[in-house]
């Protein structure tokens, strides 16, 4: 069977967590989409991490990790995310890469690089990893697949056409050094050695593993809210953040993927622009950045900042209802610990007009919150293993965001580590048990 685990909210939310936990129970980990331009924080036995391209699977010995055709591959930065985990101690992770996956090119990050330069003031926030010109370079096809680099012809005619079409921008549009053909296939065929051993028909072995009856997660980059077609678009990514396109991203079929595991972090954090209804700034911003996650509210790959804000309900909804959500995983609750008062955000004030829908951006950018104030349980709810001998008026807390969104919360996080967690049966039904 298969599972997906994704972001209800804009990323950030204790994805890489969750499915390092789930992973102890599962045989294949797969990522479907995305690249190396955000990050998963994990805490286990052998350190703290942050990966970015590897699945959060690969620290057990009896898991396989997969990056899917749907993921902007870069080869160099796999590597050297492999050798880091290794040289920490973690035993070499079995890893297969898609014949069918593309790869993100030195030029792709300098064209990202040059085009936040040239939009100064109006970019959109990216993290310069190349992700959007390899995404638009894919669907433009002159993109690279994995496959191709073992065919020397389609190499090169490759080769003298994204020289053609980059070079101009790089003259006209940017000023910038060209792009040479010989030092592009020289950095092809260095690909090509390195990532040769791991090269793999990913939904051939993944439809074989199915029917041995093998459990598959596909792990999901960012959340909802980053969507380029249901999140707040222009600003979002370019790949689709959605459980949906796990199927397409890791190549299952669709009817395969049987539990969505949506995860929702208790409070709200965002990287980059575009609007946020429910953020906070100020000292109250920089208390919640300080005390968040595990050692502060900064990005896994940039060391920014994150914005902060109140949990959003309407928002969380709208994730949760977008990818499809069985189970909601409520992460992060034990950093609100320290407040008398917890404010929520149940809807928004659009045009003197109360709305619970989460509307589209033009819209968005134009709301304002509304709050309700929920009492604070004040303790450190650390170590609690059962659902029971949570606080009331924590218990009250994530009861009422539940009965908001309206899908069940059957798992909540208290901790960075594997075991913080707690199962819970919801009224509303849910198929993640203890
Ligand atoms: P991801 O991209 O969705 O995997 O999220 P990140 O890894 O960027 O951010 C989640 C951060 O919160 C990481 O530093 C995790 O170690 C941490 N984390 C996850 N779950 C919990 C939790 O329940 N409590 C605390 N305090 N930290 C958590």
């Amino acid at each position: 069977m298969v599972k997906a685990i994704v972001g209800a909210n804009w990323g950030d939310e204790g994805k890489g967590k969750i499915t390092d936990m789930m992973a102890k129970e599962s045989d294949i980990i797969v990522r479907f989409q995305g690249g190396a331009n955000a990050g998963h924080t994990i805490v286990n036995n052998y350190g703290k991490f942050a990966l970015h391209t590897l699945p959060s699977g690969v620290f057990y010995d009896h898991t396989t990790s997969i990056i899917g055709n749907g993921v902007a591959l870069n080869i160099p930065v796999l590597f050297e995310e492999i050798q880091s985990i290794v040289d920490k101690g973690v035993p070499m992770p079995k890893i297969l890469v898609s014949d069918r996956a593309q790869i993100v090119m030195p030029y792709h990050v300098l064209f990202d690089q040059y085009e936040e330069e040239r939009l100064a003031g109006k970019s959109f926030g990216s993290t310069k990893s190349g992700i959007a010109p390899f995404y638009s370079d894919k669907y433009a096809k002159i993109g690279f697949q994995v496959s191709e680099l073992f065919d020397e012809d389609i190499l090169k005619d490759k080769v003298e056409r994204v020289c053609k079409v980059k070079n101009v921008m790089l003259e006209h549009l940017y000023h910038k050094p060209l792009l040479k053909e010989e030092e592009l296939l020289d950095t092809l065929h260095e690909y090509r050695e390195m990532v040769k051993p791991y090269v793999c028909d990913v939904s051939l072995f993944l439809h074989n593993a199915l029917k041995e009856g093998k459990t598959v997660l596909l792990e999901g980059q960012l959340g909802s809210m980053k969507d380029p077609d249901h999140g707040i678009y222009p600003m979002v990514t370019s790949s689709s953040t959605l459980a949906a396109y796990g199927a397409i991203g890791a190549g299952v079929p669709p009817y395969a993927i049987q539990q969505i595991v949506t995860v929702c972090k208790a409070y709200s954090s965002a990287v980059g622009a575009g609007a946020f209804v429910s953020e906070i700034f100020g000292e109250e911003a920089d208390e919640l950045r300080r005390r968040g996650g595990d050692g502060g509210e900064f990005g896994a790959t940039t060391g920014r900042p994150r914005r902060m804000g109140w949990f959003d309900c309407v928002a969380s909804k709208y994730g949760c209802r977008i990818q499809g959500t069985t189970d909601v995983a409520f992460t992060v609750l034990d950093v609100l610990g320290y407040l008398d008062e917890i404010p929520v955000c149940t809807a928004y004030e659009y045009n003197g007009e109360v709305i619970k829908e989460f509307p589209v951006t033009s819209k968005l950018e134009k709301c304002k919150p509304v709050l309700t104030t929920l009492p604070g349980w004040k303790c450190d709810i650390r170590g609690i293993r059962k659902y029971e001998e949570l606080p009331e008026n924590c218990r009250k807390y994530i009861e009422f965001i539940e009965q908001e969104i309206g899908y069940p919360i059957t798992m909540v996080s208290n901790g960075p580590g594997r075991d913080d967690i707690i199962y819970r049966k919801s009224s509303l039904g849910g198929t993640v048990e203890e």
